[in-house]
């Protein structure tokens, strides 16, 4: 499997040029490219025609040096341990990128979501998390949403967990309803740092984002905030393109009235505001800026010629291919990586656990102003450390959190 299409050795790649530039001791090297502890749960499920299933979950703590294990818990058929291990390697330097004193970790369970009632989904989760809650918990490992599990995934897994340990614990997940600890803020989080990041390499490369025209793959809860988001600081929305198809207006979409016919629709496709766009020609837009928000490998050694945009920010995680990213460096095109730009996710899901465990919650402003100054000081710094080394951004925020994962292991000494 090459790293094209191995996430986890596409990440030893991202990893290795910026380990070479710290001059990273070969010990480091190997306690920093291992994870800590891989789990492998199997959960049986009475399903509705009552049969017996039995579903393979996996948790990957991948690094708690910094604090908790922190990171997503995927539901799809295509879940296997390189996946999760890589999400979890890659929520371990988005944490550090982001300032925030978090380990990284992920889940998936290999199911079907879309074949499943909602009462098998329920069994699903609280088997799985009974199988690990002796390994999660506020201090240990706090799980959050991703793809194909939600709010009421993370209701479940409070829940379950709660009964496991005889007490409310509202802080073993994020991403949870309001109603019952979860943060304002939180679900338009990843969108809103998107944008901010988007803001500042515009103003770093010395361009207006006011008039700037923006294409966006994928349209669902981090494609359609940044869109909106930025549509609303200036920028042109020209093209958006989701699974099932896209719509373009080189005067620009109506992102508000997109967003609710994508509710009705469960798609972009039909939109009467624009143009049908063949969703294969997103990448090629003549468009400033590129938001990829859907899904991994999706710019690759076969379509990155094709891109016009001088600025990618990467919504999804690891939607550019190292050999891709290679050749969009070296033609000077922006590319700000997932591990900054996607971490105003996890920074809210940080400010969602600190007001659990403070109970008491914060007004949405003031969680939308401390993620403001939290993804600002986050791009500054991997700006700077990228002018330093004269380095591409994507290298120059592995150094930033190689370098600090690295000094707390250092600081802490290696344990035996
Ligand atoms: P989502 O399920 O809400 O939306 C995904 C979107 O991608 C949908 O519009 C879907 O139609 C589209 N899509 C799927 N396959 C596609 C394809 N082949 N071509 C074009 N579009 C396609 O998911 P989301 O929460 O918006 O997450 C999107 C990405 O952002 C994922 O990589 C996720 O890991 C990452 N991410 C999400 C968050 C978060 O807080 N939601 C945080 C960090 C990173």
């Amino acid at each position: 499997m090459s790293s094209e299409n191995n996430p986890f050795d596409a990440m030893l790649e991202e990893f290795s040029g910026a380990a070479k530039l710290l001059n990273l001791d070969p010990g480091m090297w190997k306690v920093l490219t291992h994870p800590k502890r891989q789990v492998i749960v199997s959960c049986p499920v009475v399903m509705d025609n009552g049969q017996v299933e039995v579903f393979t979950g996996y948790r990957v703590q991948y690094n708690i040096t910094l604090g908790p294990a922190k990171g997503g818990i995927r539901y799809h058929p295509d879940v296997n341990i390189n996946e999760v291990k890589a999400l979890a390697a890659w929520m371990t330097w988005k944490c550090a990128v982001a300032g925030i004193p978090f380990g990284g970790g992920k889940g998936g369970i290999i199911c079907d979501p879309t074949r499943m009632s909602p009462r098998e989904l329920e069994a699903l989760t609280r088997r799985y998390i009974g199988e690990i809650a002796d390994l999660i918990g506020p201090d240990k490992d706090v799980p959050a949403p991703d793809v194909n599990t939600n709010s009421q995934t993370m209701a479940w897994i409070m829940d379950t967990y709660s009964m496991h340990v005889g007490v409310t614990t509202t802080g073993v997940v994020t991403g949870k309803p309001v109603e019952m600890g979860g943060s304002l803020g939180r679900r338009e989080a990843t969108g809103r740092g998107v944008m901010i990041v988007t803001r500042e390499s515009a103003k770093h490369l010395g361009f207006d984002i006011k008039g700037a025209t923006v294409a966006v793959q994928g349209f669902g809860n981090v494609g359609s905030v940044s869109a909106d988001l930025l549509a609303k600081i200036g920028a042109t929305i020209v093209a958006v393109a989701d699974w099932k198809g896209g719509v373009q207006n080189s005067k620009g979409l109506d992102v508000p009235a997109l967003i609710t016919w994508t509710e009705q629709h469960k798609t972009v496709a039909g939109f009467p505001g624009g143009d049908a766009l063949d969703p294969a020609k997103i990448f090629e837009q003549p468009v400033d800026i590129l938001i990829p928000a859907a899904l991994e490998n999706q710019v690759t050694a076969q379509n990155h010629h094709l891109i016009k945009a001088r600025l990618i920010v990467e919504g999804a995680n690891g939607p550019t291919t190292p050999e891709a990213h290679q050749a969009l460096y070296k033609r000077g095109v922006f590319v700000v990586p997932d591990i900054l730009a996607n971490g105003g996710g996890v920074t809210t899901s940080y400010f969602e656990w600190v007001q659990d465990r403070h109970g008491y919650f914060w007004e949405e402003h003031e969680v939308n102003e401390r993620l403001e100054r939290k993804m600002v000081e986050a791009f500054d710094n991997v700006l700077a450390t990228a002018k330093k080394f004269n380095i591409d951004m994507r290298t120059a925020a592995y150094v930033v959190a190689i370098n600090k994962v690295a000094t707390v292991t250092r600081l802490r000494g290696m344990y035996a």
